[in-house]
């Protein structure tokens, strides 16, 4: 029988984070590369790869950044290229790069739904596929997890753009782990509820009103933390889910109610 340590192994796997220069993604570069992976951090903004990548590097971790917009199938390629040059290998593709805004339906233009779906659920697709290729060329199996949100299984007023490509993602996730499973690459999702981000805090808590009704939405009356999504993230990594696939892991300390938003909050936020 393994250990626990072993069960949870991640060292020297290669783990590409899209989205790694803040918040969740931040967490989860720093979780895997102080656990002995070799990660790369990828996003638009070098202002927020760089500095968490050197800062990784000084403490004598193996971490590369390139930027990436991930509704450009170059930037994807260029990315998957990176991993594969510096690392030689690519074990898990970690999707989290994801953008959100709040405005109700009415005032929601085509313009604005379509740049969340092609973020938010065409990216994850044109990564997914670009990363899967890679791991069907080595042979050896991998891991892909998609993040998604309780937005994605629940709905959220006011979110409706953000909240369709989510749930597009649960069962791109499950479709996905249909279709690569004799490659041996597992595919799952995770699905936070509300985590304290910076950027979530932006998007969907500006207000310290608002923060205090999601806070009581949740059964255990608080906020999530990153590192409570590095941890399922850690193991959907390992040989401790080694018969998890297609699987949505719904990481909210039990959300009783999403209808938080009203018109008027929905108004000064969108
Ligand atoms: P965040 O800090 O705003 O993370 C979003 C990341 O996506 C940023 O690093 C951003 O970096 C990157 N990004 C945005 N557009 C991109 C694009 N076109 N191409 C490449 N990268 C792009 O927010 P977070 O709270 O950590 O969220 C991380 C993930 O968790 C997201 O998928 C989010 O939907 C999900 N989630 C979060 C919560 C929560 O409460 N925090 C709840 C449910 C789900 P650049 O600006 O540098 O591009």
């Amino acid at each position: 029988m393994p250990s626990a340590n072993d069960l949870f192994d991640v060292r020297d796997k290669v783990v590409l984070i899209t989205g790694g220069g803040t918040g969740i993604g931040r967490g989860m570069a720093e979780g895997f590369a102080r656990r002995g992976a070799r990660v790369v951090i990828a996003s638009r903004s070098e202002d927020h790869l760089r500095p968490v990548a050197e800062s990784l590097q000084a403490e004598g971790l193996q971490v590369a950044w390139q930027v990436l917009d991930v509704r450009k199938a170059d930037d994807v390629q260029r990315v998957v290229g990176l991993a594969l040059e510096r690392f030689g290998r690519l074990d898990v593709l970690i999707n989290n790069a994801a953008a959100s805004f709040a405005c109700p339906v009415e005032r929601l233009s085509l313009n604005a739904w379509s740049t969340i779906v092609a973020i938010d659920l065409t990216g994850v697709f044109l990564m997914a596929k670009v990363a899967g290729e890679a791991m069907i060329r080595q042979g050896q199996g991998g891991r892909i997890i998609n993040i998604s949100s309780t937005a994605g299984v629940f709905g959220l007023p006011h979110f409706a753009h953000y909240a369709s490509a989510k749930a597009g993602v649960i069962v791109f996730t499950r479709t996905l782990a249909m279709e690569w499973a004799h490659h041996g690459i597992l595919v799952n999702c995770v699905a936070p509820g509300p985590i304290e981000t910076p950027g979530a805090t932006d998007a969907t808590w500006p207000t310290e009103d608002l923060r205090r009704r999601i806070r009581d939405s949740v059964a255990l009356r608080r906020l999530g933390t990153v590192e409570e999504i590095l941890g399922p993230c850690l193991f959907l990594s390992s040989r401790a889910s080694g018969f998890v696939t297609g699987q949505t892991l719904v990481v909210d300390g039990c959300t009783v109610a999403t209808a938080i938003h009203n018109e008027t909050e929905a108004g000064r936020t969108a």
